[in-house]
């Protein structure tokens, strides 16, 4: 092994091969602390030619290899086992943008970068990037690949997958596939980039990806609704969509036990409603054409005009109850906050039971009523913490039952409490993983609920691509 650490800092430079315990112990552990494992080493090469390089090593030598974004995906994909033996291959240094091109909207970038900083630099040139949620600050656009990511704005754009025109992949051999395609047809042969997207890392190490940009809004329109039911929220979102020609960006379910929980952990939030309402939705409409972006003599604006009066019909017909129209990008700011504390929300009372599941969009009450009903009956008084993208029927239910002093559940009880949640998903033709990937989370999950024929393929695409399975092994597919 010592031989094959040389190699590595050989490649990388010493400094950027980190052995010691206190400088791997950011990479070793995840964001939820849950998974906490033991690296051989950390590498962080600078460029797709060490990558290579480092890739060629560690197949020659058979060592495990993790790639590593920037480290908050939610389904312990970047965990690197507890017995020392993986290195974990750090995308960090590659952060170069390497161009923004205006012309044909698109920016081509090293898989390094972190998701907020390409947003500002596309902002400067009036477009946008238009993957959006709470971990920006730190996820980058190879871990947003590799785990297929969503977020708030997959309503109006569709989620990572939908925004790459090209990849380039370093193979588990080191051999570099250039497929950095700026085209929007392309249909020679298998579509090998859809292969790696959302692979989570277990095909190879995404290096760099060519990316759609889309026109900057030029005016938004947002509100907190409370709606009578669900029914009535999907007629919303369907009368705005109606309304302003597709411009709806986001459609967030905040349910009052979400609030609730928001306040326990940040009492000085103000709260939208007094009293709270049992279903809350924060509603964003963005304004591409400039008509609907100008201000008219009253000084209102077109897009916020409409959904108002959208607002004002629903509220007439009693199908929302109340609404609160954001009069400032401060008050903007503040809705998002609290939609962005998901996180926080969810992690409070320990570490959950995290289901992140798809339903068809008429289900999601459905779901959220038989999974809820499923729960108590098996558990009695559970209050799972519910949030969702509701405009595209993804929804985060996290549960508890009774945690422990230490906030850890024992895995038979979570084993349960997935294996009930999952019936309901599956009854309703869901699915148990809808942005988070599978990692090592859901892979009991994989086991129990993937069609077998589909899981039997992908195990023999894993075995043509990674013949020596070190490509972070152990993730993703159930064993065999
Ligand atoms: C506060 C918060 C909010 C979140 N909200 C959302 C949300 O709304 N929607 C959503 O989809 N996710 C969300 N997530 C989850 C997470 O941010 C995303 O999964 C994100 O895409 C992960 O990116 P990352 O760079 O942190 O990847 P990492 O955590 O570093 O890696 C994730 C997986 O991808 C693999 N991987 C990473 N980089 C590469 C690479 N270059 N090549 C090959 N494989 C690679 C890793 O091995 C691992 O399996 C949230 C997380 C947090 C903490």
């Amino acid at each position: 092994m010592r031989d094959f650490l040389e190699t590595l800092a050989e490649i990388v430079g010493a400094g950027n091969c980190l052995t010691e315990d206190q400088a791997r112990q950011k990479y070793d552990r995840d964001i939820t602390g849950f998974y906490k494992g033991r690296s051989l080493a950390v590498v962080r090469p600078k460029n797709t030619a060490e990558v290579a390089a480092i890739m060629a090593a560690a197949y020659g030598a058979r060592v495990p290899v993790v790639p590593l974004s920037g480290n908050t995906g939610l389904a312990g994909g970047g965990y690197p086992g507890d017995d020392g033996r993986s290195i974990i291959l750090s995308l960090e240094r590659m952060n170069k943008i390497v161009e923004i091109n205006t012309k044909s909207h698109i920016a081509i970038v090293e898989a390094g970068v972190i998701l907020a900083d390409l947003h500002r630099a596309v902002e400067a040139h009036d477009l946008v990037f238009p993957l959006l949620f709470g971990a920006r600050g730190s996820c980058m656009i190879g871990g947003n690949l590799a785990t297929n990511a969503g977020g708030s704005n997959v309503v109006r754009y569709g989620n990572t997958r939908a925004l790459c025109l090209g990849l380039e992949v370093v193979l588990p051999d080191g051999e570099i596939v250039d497929m950095m395609s700026e085209l929007h047809k392309d249909n020679t042969g298998y579509d090998l980039r859809d292969l790696f997207i959302g692979s989570e890392g277990t095909l190879g190490v995404i290096t760099g990806a060519v990316l759609k940009l889309f026109p900057k809004p030029k005016a938004y329109a947002t509100a907190m609704v409370a709606v009578s039911d669900m029914a009535a929220a999907l007629a919303l979102l369907h009368a705005m969509q109606a309304a302003s020609g597709g411009g709806v960006e986001a459609f967030e379910y905040m349910p009052r036990g979400y609030f609730a929980h928001l306040q326990a952990i940040d009492p000085k939030a103000p709260m939208p409603f007094a009293p709270l309402a049992d279903i809350n939705i924060m509603i964003e409409v963005a304004a591409t054409m400039p008509g609907d972006a100008t201000p008219l003599p009253d000084g209102s604006l077109p897009v916020a005009n409409r959904l108002e009066e959208t607002l004002a019909r629903f509220l007439e017909s009693g199908e929302i109850l109340d609404a609160v129209v954001a009069r400032s990008e401060a008050q903007r700011a503040e809705m998002w906050r609290q939609r962005e504390m998901a996180f926080e929300v969810s992690m409070h009372l320990g570490m959950p039971v995290t289901n992140d599941v798809a339903v068809p969009l008429d289900k999601v009450e459905d779901f959220l009523n038989r999974a809820d009903a499923s729960l108590r009956r098996e558990f009695g008084s559970v209050e799972p913490i519910v949030v969702a993208h509701l405009g595209d029927g993804n929804l985060h239910y996290s549960v508890w039952v009774d945690p422990d002093a230490s906030g850890v559940m024992d895995p038979a009880t979570k084993t349960r409490i997935y294996t009930l949640v999952e019936d309901v998903v599956e009854s309703l033709g869901g699915s148990f993983s809808a942005e988070h990937g599978i990692g090592l989370a859901k892979k009991g999950t994989m086991a129990r609920r993937k069609n077998r024929a589909a899981v039997s393929l992908m195990r023999r695409i894993k075995a043509a691509v990674d013949p020596e399975n070190i490509m972070n092994p152990g993730k993703t597919l159930p064993e065999g």
